[in-house]
């Protein structure tokens, strides 16, 4: 049997980077990637004439994990459009036009009041189950913006802009994602704007993630799809879906919660990791790239969260077309590769717009994701975040949802690379 000192399982950013750590650590390594690529959940696709982002795309200096690895590999961004119109709804759900100050003025008191929580709530970003969180973990979103009492145009804009940042309905979704993420940017909602959605990295993520992947010493295999565990108190046994059996000292799982019961685990996965990917974590929406005719001015647009399409802005535009990314809470509400539910969908806004294409990726379809950017249901942080970080004998958990800063994003999955490489190379070397 093939043996090695670490097995990572995965190669989005997580399993790259812990690779690339170990490797460097003098460690052999071999990473197994189910599908026939890295990047994971990160992935640059040639479609509607651009180079698309179908999963994770932004990034910011704020999120210092990736912003490492940006200057690392001479990484520059390029802003998204600053949009010169926005569109939302009204009373009665008419359709609303003004500048982007008149809606954040809509905004602002809503935004502000749930972010004011963020500091005492979770002082230190860094430590995301410290603080008045403990209190605070079992609220949802949506119970703390009902206690905001705005009018019904407030409410639902809103509404609208929280579905962008957390792409589930806000009654599943607890309350410290929105904290944690206010946390990170200092209270200051609209750094927090900003951090999830405002700089794309140029030449795109699957370069970057390539640029990792070119920098790991070791063996990355891509098609290889781990379906079996077993594990000792000194070794664990890998077995690939074509029956091959890999040995190693330590094996790093960077799979999703949603996905982790993929692989059979023997003796069984800790209970955290059971009972959480039991329950699901809350996020379950869309991303969609939208192609529509005619050269659009820069536009954003909030609908309700009850919308399929609750958020859209415009990302490129050229002479003859434009090109829209909407986002929305359900990913069973809209076929996302239908050009007539996409249309129907951006009808609330505006009647011109034209859909000629659509592209999307459906992560919560995807076996080897279920998942898109994780955001929890209440209280599953507070419950669940310390105990998902910790190895179970030779068996060690990396992955964006184990992060303690940016849970969810591509910084998170890097920190929780850079935090297991640490402890498996402490452990082979002490
Ligand atoms: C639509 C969308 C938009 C997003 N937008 C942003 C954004 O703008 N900014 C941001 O920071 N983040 C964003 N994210 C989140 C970001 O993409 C993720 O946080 C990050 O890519 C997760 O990396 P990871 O390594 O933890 O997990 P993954 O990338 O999911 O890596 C896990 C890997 O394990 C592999 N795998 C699974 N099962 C097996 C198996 N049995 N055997 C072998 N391999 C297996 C998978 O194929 C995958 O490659 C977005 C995500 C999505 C889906």
């Amino acid at each position: 049997m093939e043996t090695t000192d670490v097995i990572v399982i995965g190669a989005g950013f997580a399993g790259l980077v812990a690779a690339r750590e170990l490797g460097r650590s003098g460690h052999k390594v071999i990473v197994l990637e189910a599908r026939a690529r890295v990047g994971g959940r990160t992935w640059t696709e040639q479609a509607l004439g651009h180079d698309l982002e179908l999963g994770g795309t932004w990034v910011h200096w704020v999120q210092p994990h990736v912003w490492a690895e940006m200057t690392r590999y001479g990484r520059q961004t390029v802003r998204s459009p600053i949009a010169e119109e926005a569109y939302w709804l009204g009373a009665g759900a008419a359709p609303r036009k003004g500048s982007l100050a008149d809606f954040s003025a809509l905004i602002h008191d809503g935004q502000q009041q749930i972010v004011a929580d963020a500091l005492s709530a979770i002082p230190q970003a860094i430590a995301p189950t410290v603080g008045r969180i403990t209190d605070l973990d079992e609220q949802s979103l949506q119970q703390r913006i009902d206690d905001l009492h705005l009018d019904d145009e407030a409410r639902s804009a809103n509404e609208s802009v929280w579905v962008g940042h957390v792409n589930a309905p806000l009654h599943e979704v607890g309350l410290s994602s929105a904290l944690r993420w206010a946390s990170a940017t200092g209270g200051h909602w609209p750094l927090m704007h900003e951090a999830s959605a405002t700089y794309r990295v140029v030449g795109g993520m699957s370069a970057f993630s390539a640029a990792i992947a070119a920098d790991v010493v070791g063996d990355i295999r891509l098609n290889s799809t781990v379906t079996a565990i077993d594990h000792s108190e000194n070794r664990a046994t890998v077995t690939l879906f074509d029956g091959q059996k890999l040995r190693a000292q330590r094996v790093i799982m960077t799979l999703p919660i949603n996905a982790i019961d993929t692989i059979t685990v023997t003796p069984s996965l800790p209970e955290v990791w059971r009972r959480a990917n039991e329950e699901r974590v809350a996020s379950q929406g869309i991303k969609v790239w939208i192609k529509v005719r005619g050269r659009l001015p820069r536009f954003f647009a909030y609908a309700s969260q009850h919308h399929p399409i609750s958020v859209l802005k415009s990302e490129f535009i050229e002479d003859d077309h434009s090109i829209l990314v909407g986002f929305g809470p359900d990913h069973t509400a809209i076929d996302v590769t239908s050009i007539e539910q996409v249309q129907a969908a951006v009808g609330v806004w505006r009647d011109d717009l034209e859909v000629i294409g659509v592209a999307a990726h459906d992560w919560m379809k995807d076996p080897l994701s279920k998942n898109t950017w994780m955001t929890h249901r209440p209280g599953q942080l507070t419950r669940d975040l310390s105990r998902l970080q910790l190895a179970d004998g030779v068996l060690h958990f990396a992955g964006c949802d184990t992060a303690d800063l940016w849970g969810g994003f591509i910084d998170g999955a890097v920190e929780s690379g850079l935090r297991e490489a640490r402890l498996v190379s402490n452990a082979l070397t002490r």
